[in-house]
């Protein structure tokens, strides 16, 4: 073998040796239980799956007044905003949520309204965008008056919907100014509809009781007077 192939040899030998090396330095991921399409994976935090709502609580005060029946829950109308007792930040979200078929003869933002407020703070907006326009960045899926969905991926009132919610709260510098904004990709129905937006600060009818430079805070659901309801609520913590 001439001289300069074994060099050639030699240095492919040593650039596996690194790789092989670095690879196995790699801890292995966590194992877990993706359970089936409707269960939540073993690691996950369940904040509704059937009766009483005790993870959540009044954001006034006291427990939430909305309506438990069986697997679902509804606002009740006039009763308040409600929100989890715990505090979460990055996280996966999952929550399923239906419009109501009831015809109250209301259109655009009076048509299904409800959201999911990220932290108390960020809105992604719940609307019957089935045949009910409005301004695009407050249909459902939009992230409240800042970033319309991709695709209007709705479906009817009294069908279910699902969100898939994966978020990244903002960072912010000792002297509470941010550093990094917050970050939010949205699935309505299994379909992309928000891409790793930037979140530019606090979304409309946000808990401001919530510290500003906070980097965790509870899951709010909205009670726009329309009688949405919820089921299956779980989230994954990410570090
Ligand atoms: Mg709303």
């Amino acid at each position: 073998m001439e001289k300069k192939n074994k060099v050639n040899l030699l240095m492919l030998s040593l650039i596996l040796l690194a790789f092989t090396a670095q690879s196995q330095d790699l801890p292995q991921p966590r194992v877990l239980d993706p359970g089936d399409e409707w269960s939540a994976p073993s690691d996950a935090v369940i904040l509704f799956n059937g009766g009483n709502l005790d993870k959540f609580e009044s954001v006034t005060g006291g427990p939430a007044k909305w309506t438990g029946e069986g697997d679902h829950f509804t606002v009740n109308p006039g009763t308040g905003n409600i929100h989890t007792k715990d505090h979460f930040g990055d996280m996966q979200l999952h929550i399923e949520w239906r419009t109501p078929t009831e015809d109250i003869g209301k259109e655009g933002q009076k048509n299904g309204n409800s959201g999911i407020y990220l932290m108390g703070k960020y809105e992604v907006q719940i609307l019957n965008s089935f045949k009910n326009e409005t301004y695009p960045d407050g249909q459902a899926g939009a992230i409240y008056l800042q970033h319309p969905p991709m695709v209007n991926a709705s479906r009817a009132p009294g069908e279910w919907q699902v969100y898939d919610i994966v978020f990244k709260s903002p960072v912010y510098n000792s002297d509470g100014k941010e550093k990094e904004p917050g970050r939010v990709t949205v699935f309505h129905n299994g379909v992309l509809i928000q891409n790793n937006v930037e979140i530019k600060g606090p979304t409309t009818a946000y808990n401001k009781e919530l510290p500003e430079n906070a980097t965790k805070g509870p899951l709010m659901l909205q009670d726009h007077d329309n009688k949405i309801s919820f089921r299956n609520i779980w989230l994954r913590e990410l570090k």
